[in-house]
């Protein structure tokens, strides 16, 4: 015993912590306070899976356009830049301030573009969720710059020194496909009678003709004003870096999903800035349920032409309720197996998948990590604590990285994550979640080795520092010798 003791003491040094630190988090992790003090302090590593927009706070937003004096309708709340002709619920935010309802109209939005305030019996809480993604647009496309500064302050302000964020602007509108209703019809007719051979022939042509049609331009445009920005703004520096997840939207007609993929796999394969391409949008969708297989079909032909572009899906953003229980049985299967997923987002539906325990094996045997967003699962799926699949992909070995998802809509933050991580689950100890906190640089889709050593290295340095003052601050504040 006294040797187990011995070699665990051991390996707590090489790791470079003590056991002060773990007895610590044990007492402190029973105390919300407590525990959020200490965590809010501790180095988190990378944020790998979380949405530019649904990141940015309402606000941001709010005050963007408020300080536009754009147009509100007092009934429907929604927001925009000229007045519709005819509907005479339109007003404008100077005219609120003149009446003294500005506040009211702030708090009002702030309820629809945010889950602050949220009251279940109002809304769905998964309406609520994606809608205002559409209700934002208005702002989130214009003040770019300071949602990317945001990010960027407040990842430094909870110790996160890496961040991969879904952020796309590609404007592909000028690449037309022709017969789109007919192609449309093909591609899904194909894809459900796994005629893989066919459907490789037709998207072999439909590649072509995108990248004939201006698609490679689309991409180098997009690069170039992604990198244009990213320099502007000062965005890297010697303790932070940021980079890019391009994404098509999964509620889109096949054909289209296919020319905007085409299209960011070929920026992401170009610009060292975008590090992989990420498919969103509700995964219960009619359309996304009709064309799941179909767009892991089309990932997989991705996969073979740009082989070196990583792929991180969300896959398994269901519960049983939100569809049928026999659509809860692969989606995680199929994105990883034909999707080519490197990492999957959420894979909360994991424990209802077709021979769950072989796939959670396939993942841990490939090094294929779980993105997991407690809020945003709890939130949207209404799936926690021990109902959600974490411990089992602790359990079955699979590499865990702990995300966001969405901090401004859900109004939570990476350190709030490691909180409820911490509170819900109490067999993992100080050192597995440090672990954790290591994946989210490990499996991050860095490119360059050099870059992703560095930022390792910074992990490190951040530990050492943060493990070395925790604990005397502590025993200073214990003592009463402050
Ligand atoms: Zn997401």
């Amino acid at each position: 015993m006294k040797r187990i003791i011995i070699i665990i003491l051991c390996l707590m040094a090489l790791e470079g912590y003590s056991q002060d630190i773990h007895t610590y988090f044990e007492k402190v992790r029973t105390n919300e306070a407590e525990l959020t003090a200490f965590i809010a302090q501790m180095p988190k590593g990378g944020d790998l899976h979380h949405h530019y927009s649904g990141s940015v706070y309402a606000e941001t937003y709010i005050s963007y356009v408020v300080s536009q004096d754009y147009w509100i309708h007092r009934k429907t709340l929604e927001v925009l830049s000229q007045k519709p002709d005819g509907d005479r619920g339109w007003t404008r935010f100077s005219s609120l301030e003149k009446d003294g309802l500005l506040q009211s109209y702030k708090e009002k939005l702030f309820r629809k573009w945010s889950v602050k305030d949220y009251n279940p019996s109002d809304y769905p809480s998964d309406k609520l969720f994606f809608e205002s993604f559409g209700h934002f647009n208005i702002a989130s496309r214009s003040v770019q710059d300071a949602g990317l500064a945001e990010l960027k302050k407040r990842a430094q302000a909870e110790h996160v020194s890496y961040i991969e964020t879904m952020f796309t602007g590609i404007d592909s509108k000028s690449v037309t496909l022709p017969a789109k209703e007919q192609l449309n019809e093909r591609l899904r007719r194909m894809s459900s009678r796994r005629e893989t051979g066919r459907l490789y022939l037709l998207m072999d042509s439909l590649y072509g003709v995108v990248m004939s049609g201006g698609g490679k331009s689309c991409a180098e445009v997009f690069n170039d004003s992604l990198q244009a920005r990213h320099l502007r703004l000062k965005i890297d520096d010697s303790t932070f870096t940021m980079r890019y997840m391009n994404y098509v939207t999964r509620v889109m007609e096949p054909a289209d999903v296919f020319k905007a993929m085409v299209i960011a796999f070929e920026s992401a394969s170009i610009s060292p800035l975008v590090a992989g391409v990420n498919i969103v949008a509700p995964e219960d969708h009619e359309t996304s349920m009709k064309d799941y297989l179909l767009h892991m079909q089309m990932f997989n032909y991705c996969h073979t032409l740009y082989p070196s572009v990583k792929i991180s899906l969300h896959a398994g953003e269901l519960t049983i309720g939100l569809v049928k229980p026999e659509e809860l049985t692969w989606h995680i299967g199929e994105a990883v197996h034909t999707g080519k997923a490197m990492r999957i987002g959420h894979g909360t539906a994991v424990a209802y998948e077709h021979n769950s325990y072989g796939l959670l094996s396939y993942m841990r045997e490939q090094r294929i990590a779980v993105e997991i967003n407690l809020s945003s699962n709890e939130f949207i799926l209404k799936v926690k604590d021990d109902a959600h699949p974490l411990m089992l992909y602790r359990n079955f070995g699979v590499p865990v990285v702990i995300a966001t998802d969405d901090a401004g809509i859900l109004r939570s933050s990476l350190t709030r994550q490691f909180v409820l991580l911490a509170r819900r689950y109490p067999e993992l100890s100080y050192r597995e979640i440090r672990s954790f906190v290591y994946n989210s640089i490990d499996y991050s889709f860095i490119s360059d080795p050099a870059l992703k050593q560095l930022i390792r290295a910074r992990l490190d340095a951040g530990f050492h520092a943060f493990e070395s003052t925790i604990i005397p601050a502590a025993q200073k504040a214990e003592t009463g010798n402050y």
